[in-house]
């Protein structure tokens, strides 16, 4: 089986044959910057992430562009309230959402494009627009015509009659079409402006996204992707720009990730349940964060319910614990598990043919816990070390890094990310690690002395508190349940 892409535009799920043989042009919407971008801005970010990594495991050669837009009037409105420029803001914002990123651990991008680099591209292509009878100028504002693109609707199924007939279309006077939008806004009063034929202007936010395409890869790209919410008007109006311009076919599949909502509701400001990414990271992984987003299809609205979150922090941990067992394991003699392998290799065609299914990350996911119980059933802790069992666990471990490389997770040392996983929980439920270890070395004292009506007293007290502990051979150990 090979790659099958669902494409928003024709809504099948189609073979993925790219333009050029071996290389795939790719370009995603990216953020505005003014202000730190919250969770659900970061998920169609993790996910193409996983796009590029899986198709170079598949051998294409990747570019990957993704731009900021830091002239906007959300950048404008905010600057002057914190009495800077829109070009200090924007310019803070990008530097905050590349912290984000790292701290994320994802790839970085081939392009970030910036819209105040691209002024050039943006007024060629509106000067063509205007040229090819597909755009017109009033006041300094310059309009494209959806009227003169008789492709417009064909991506979000929405036709101009329809958006016609629809009430609630601002009426403004300077367009001949009701849904006709900017291309070119003239400057308003004192704002940042660039010059142009049509008077000093910036662009609009819509035509940035075609000229940026067009200077870094020309006509025509194998993957736009972005949000659901920029179907329309965003992308209808990109296709518009750039066909309308080129002539030729712009995009041969669109991608779009659904959102995330919290605790069933959408995030808003009006809820007041918007959480920024910098808020996350400071009391949860990154990796609980990618974990979230993968586990359910990007096509499939994702919920931050906090049931949804003790989820994936077990699973997280399922698989860590897994890790530092094989780590534990693993040592310079060891002979390999031919069987253990095969059934290895077995489950990588299995992935193969999951990811190569749109994307299907949960099955993906799924078959890494069946390798994770495998290896569990054949693996324990307080096993005695020898050359067969470390064979196993170097395959294991193997086998979690690859796939985790894929969606950029479990690089951590295993030992390291639960110890920093159960801070994080401690923390979440006011404990420190002090008291639990006098507990624990209390209990561990009462078994020593046969006092086993007080060291029950203690595990009970430990369990209440959301403590598991287990004693082997080499003695007492703690762990936050999960
Ligand atoms: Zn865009």
């Amino acid at each position: 089986m090979s790659l099958k892409v669902y494409n928003s535009q024709s809504k099948k799920l189609e073979d993925f044959i790219p333009i050029t043989p071996g290389i795939v042009k790719m370009y995603v919407c990216g953020p505005t910057v003014y202000n730190f971008l919250h969770v659900g801005n970061f998920r169609g970010v993790v996910f193409f992430n996983l796009v590029r990594n899986w198709l170079e495991k598949s051998g294409y050669r990747v570019q990957y562009a993704l731009n900021f837009t830091d002239v906007d009037d959300k950048i404008i409105q905010r600057a002057s309230e914190m009495g800077v420029t829109p070009h200090e803001l924007s310019e803070k914002y990008i530097e905050e959402y590349k912290k984000d990123f790292a701290a994320l651990g994802l790839r970085p991008h081939d392009f970030n494009p910036k819209v105040t680099d691209h002024m050039d591209g943006i007024r060629s292509m509106v000067g063509d627009l205007i040229a090819k009878g597909k755009a017109y100028e009033v006041q300094g504002d310059v309009m494209y015509s959806i009227e003169s693109f008789p492709g417009y609707g064909k991506l979000s199924g929405r036709h101009v009659e329809e958006l016609q007939a629809g009430a609630r279309v601002e009426i403004d006077e300077k367009k001949k079409n009701p849904s006709d939008f900017a291309l070119w806004k003239a400057a308003k009063g004192g704002e940042i402006s660039w010059p142009s034929p049509w008077g000093a202007g910036r662009p609009g936010w819509h035509i940035e996204c075609s000229a940026m395409i067009h200077q870094i890869f020309g006509e025509q790209i194998d993957i736009h992707g972005g949000g659901m919410d920029l179907m329309f008007p965003h992308h209808e109006n990109e296709i518009a720009q750039s066909e309308g311009c080129s002539g030729n076919s712009f995009v041969k599949y669109w991608m779009h990730n659904n959102m995330l909502n919290f605790g069933g509701q959408k995030m808003s400001k009006s809820l007041g349940n918007i959480v920024t990414m910098r808020e996350f990271l400071e009391v949860n992984s990154a990796e609980l964060y990618k974990w979230m987003m993968l586990s359910v299809h990007y096509r499939t609205l994702s919920d931050f319910s906090d049931s949804a979150m003790e989820k994936a922090t077990g699973g997280l941990a399922r698989i860590y614990s897994s890790l530092a067992l094989a780590e534990s394991f693993i040592s310079e003699e060891y002979t390999r598990d031919v069987k253990f392998e095969e059934m290895i290799s077995e489950s990588w065609i299995k992935i193969k043919n999951a990811l190569d299914d749109d994307f299907s990350t949960p099955e993906a996911f799924a078959i890494l816990f069946d390798v994770v119980r495998q290896f569990n059933s054949q693996v324990r802790r307080g096993m005695k070390p020898n050359s067969a069992i470390a064979g196993k666990a170097l395959a294991f471990q193997k086998f979690v890094k690859d796939f985790g490389a894929l969606m950029s997770l479990f690089q951590e040392s295993a030992h390291d990310f639960l110890i920093r996983l159960d801070d994080l929980l401690l923390k979440k439920m006011n404990l420190n690690r002090k008291e639990i270890n006098l507990l624990v070395v209390e209990r561990s004292n009462a078994r020593d002395l046969k006092d086993f009506v007080r060291s029950d007293e203690l595990r009970l007290k430990l369990t209440s508190m959301g403590i598991a502990v287990s004693d082997t051979s080499q003695g007492s150990f703690w762990e936050v349940m999960k």
